[in-house]
């Protein structure tokens, strides 16, 4: 008998021998322990038994069998292979990425229940009422379920979505249903899984990718014992979970970018994976947003996707009332304070007075975007990425926030100055959130503050109590990257600033219009208290883009309208879907070599539907030039024959001799 095994490396699988002892107890979906090579040993799963000898090569038996019971079911398989295909990586990538890594190695996992075994009961009953208008929202969101099993819920901010999820949840549960309810990485906080908690007690399971290892194995063994979680508050990765009667997927915060896995493969998109494994469940589906992404609202314009509205705020609070402040003019004027107009100085100060809590917003972090010789212009770049260096004062040094590597501060431009002469000068240009909060410091020396990026919150602890410390007032404004902007619900917050809503604007990417419209609105609304009106001040250079009005008068429509016309004239989703295909090499001439040659044997394939190659915004990445092709395919195109088309090409492509280092991937339905 042989097995063919999946193995936690890039390929599809691997074919064994099993031992007559063993035959027994083989079957699809137990871990089995393997050699692959000639020392590494690596716990994979039986994906099929059969009695055909592999011809010409040498078959090592498996060492062991790991488990008593499978614990991939076929559904998991089904799904995974699913990943696999759409998403052009190999089936070995998707193992590794649906496994906690305890599993991937030799030792075994107790498959019994926990001693104390939770019997699924609900730990005290919800007391929270629906207002009428969500109560009107969940009755349309199970009638539009009678008839599409996919509904888009556009709800604004703080229009009590959660709260909408839980009556739905609970109705699942009655009908002994498992649900599936998926967050972005960052938004999984304390705050949402206490709320939950206090509901859902032992039938809820979390599952996040910052927990240890042996939480998420437990959480994954649960799934399979006869006692599994009613509820599953996760992350992307969670898709990839067992189930055994899954009856509801809630994808909130549809339209974050996160959820699509941008490295390593499969870079899959955890809403579409998501669609998918309902539909495999025949469950239902609920995508929830205040910002809906441009593809999730079109279908449901088209009628493919249900769709609920909710424009009221939960407590008839009022949308918070936004005010451009022009800063290019004031600029030029002369009359900014740093990264301060004076306007947003007023707001600040007002709230203080009054007691109340700010969050200012800046996305880029550090203290400048780059730092430049003051009398030649030079500016320090990393050493293995095509990108200027930014400084971050505190730390004193450069760091590259692509490769993360870190270099000291020079005191000596290499351009114009040597050792022996005085020090040169550097000015520093761009503001981040740490020089932010360094003004900030000047201009309200009494004030609390705290800062809330990828430096200060490096672990889920030192995030969690940024965010408590806010919530209990311990610090009165919070400074923040994106990370301020994800589902978090404070109080006491009655001024919003936006220090600069430019960066994502200028990004040269076919989703910047729409992913600036996403975050300004994302990060106006957590402005709002009850009974008083959230203010929030925009700072803008682009005053007069469209975007900008559409955020003030808070115009989804305009905007979605607006970027249909554009996208359907340049061939980009939901009109069309793209794939990105990335070649990468540590040497330069050989890269563009190949890239060339797989462009010729591209648009043989595929015509004028194939752009590139060309170099990426960044085209070297920790010493990795990297080349670039765009595929546009229209929505009658077969992705099964483009799927065969693109692989055949990169057969051909790494059997030329001189690319056999060639590093080929895709990025399918890129965000
Ligand atoms: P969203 O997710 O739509 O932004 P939330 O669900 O976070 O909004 O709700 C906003 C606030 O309103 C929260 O503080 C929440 O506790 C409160 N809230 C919403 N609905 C109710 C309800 N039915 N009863 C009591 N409080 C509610
Ligand atoms: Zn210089
Ligand atoms: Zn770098």
């Amino acid at each position: 008998m042989f097995a063919d095994v999946l193995l936690p490396v890039p390929f599809n699988a691997f074919t064994y021998a099993v031992p007559q002892d063993m035959e027994s107890c083989m079957s699809k979906g137990k871990r089995v322990l393997v050699e692959l090579g000639k020392s590494k040993r690596y716990a994979g799963i039986i994906l099929k038994l059969h009695n055909n000898a592999p011809k010409g090569v040498t078959i090592k038996p498996i060492l062991k069998v790991v488990d008593e019971s499978p614990i991939v079911t076929p559904q998991q398989m089904q799904f995974w292979e699913w990943v696999s295909s759409y998403y052009l990586s190999p089936l070995g990538d998707v193992y590794k990425a649906a496994f906690p890594g305890g599993m991937k190695k030799e030792q075994t996992h107790p498959q019994k229940p926990p001693s104390n075994s939770p019997k699924g009961k609900l730990e005290g009953v919800h007391e929270g009422l629906l207002s009428p208008a969500q109560q009107s929202a969940y009755s349309s969101i199970l009638d539009s379920w009678e008839k599409k099993n996919i509904c888009l819920l556009h709800g604004v901010t703080s229009s009590g979505k959660t709260e909408i999820y839980i009556q739905l949840i609970q109705k699942a549960i009655e009908e002994g249903k498992q649900v599936l309810y998926l967050l972005p990485e960052i938004a999984l906080t304390t705050q949402i899984t206490n709320r939950l908690k206090r509901v859902f007690g032992d039938a809820l399971g979390v599952y996040h990718s910052k927990f240890t290892d042996a939480e998420r194995v437990r959480v994954y063994m649960r799934q399979l014992n006869s006692e599994p979680f009613k509820v599953i508050l996760g992350v992307r990765s969670s898709v990839f979970l067992p189930f055994q009667n899954l009856g509801m997927v809630i994808v909130d915060e549809e339209h974050e970018t996160s959820y699509k896995q941008q490295e390593p493969a499969p870079r899959y998109h955890a809403r579409s994976a998501a669609i998918m494994l309902a539909q495999q469940y025949g469950a239902k589906v609920l995508l929830g947003t205040a910002t809906p992404s441009i593809e999730s609202y079109n279908l449901a314009q088209e009628g493919r996707y249900g769709y609920v509205l909710l424009t009221q705020r939960y407590a008839d609070m009022q949308l918070p009332e936004i005010e451009v402040v022009d800063i290019a003019r004031l600029r030029f004027q002369k009359r900014m304070k740093g990264a301060f107009s004076q306007r947003l100085i007023d707001e600040i100060g007002g709230a203080l007075e009054r007691g109340e809590q700010i969050i200012l917003f800046q996305n880029r972090r550090g203290f400048s975007s780059l730092i430049q010789c003051k009398q030649c212009g030079w500016v320090p770049r990393c050493q293995h990425c095509d990108v200027s260096l930014t400084y971050h004062k505190v730390r004193h040094a450069l760091t590259c926030h692509y490769c993360g590597a870190v270099y000291e501060l020079p005191d000596h431009c290499p351009e114009c100055s040597k050792p022996e002469d005085a020090p040169s000068k550097f000015i520093s240009i761009g503001a981040g959130t740490e020089r932010i909060e360094e003004q900030l410091l000047q201009l309200f020396p009494s004030a609390r503050i705290s800062r809330m990026d990828l430096d200060t919150a490096k672990t889920r602890a030192q995030y969690q109590r940024i965010i408590d410390d806010f919530s209990s007032h311990q610090s009165d404004i919070l400074i923040g990257t994106q990370m301020v902007t994800k589902g978090l619900d404070f109080d006491n917050v009655s001024v919003v600033g936006i220090i600069d809503a430019d960066t994502m604007l200028n990004q040269p990417d076919f989703r910047s219009y729409e992913r600036t419209f996403q975050m300004l609105s994302q990060v106006a609304g957590r402005a709002g208290r009850k009974g008083r009106r959230g203010k929030v001040i925009l700072q803008t250079r682009s005053a007069d883009s469209p975007v900008i009005q559409q955020v003030v008068d808070n115009n989804y429509e305009a905007m979605f309208r607006e970027q249909c016309e554009e996208r359907r004239l340049f061939h980009y989703p939901p009109f069309y879907r793209i794939i990105y295909i990335y070649v990468r090499h540590r040497d330069k001439d050989i890269l563009y070599h190949v890239a060339e040659e797989m462009g010729k044997h591209l648009r043989q394939a595929f015509g004028e539907s194939v752009l590139g190659p060309s170099s990426p915004t960044v085209g070297r990445v920790a010493s990795m030039y990297i080349q670039q092709f765009i595929l546009k395919i229209p929505p009658t195109a077969s992705i099964s024959s483009i799927r065969s088309h693109l692989l055949r090409v990169q057969t051909k492509i790494q059997s030329l001799p001189y690319a056999a280092n060639i590093n080929i991937y895709y990025d399918v339905d890129p965000s």
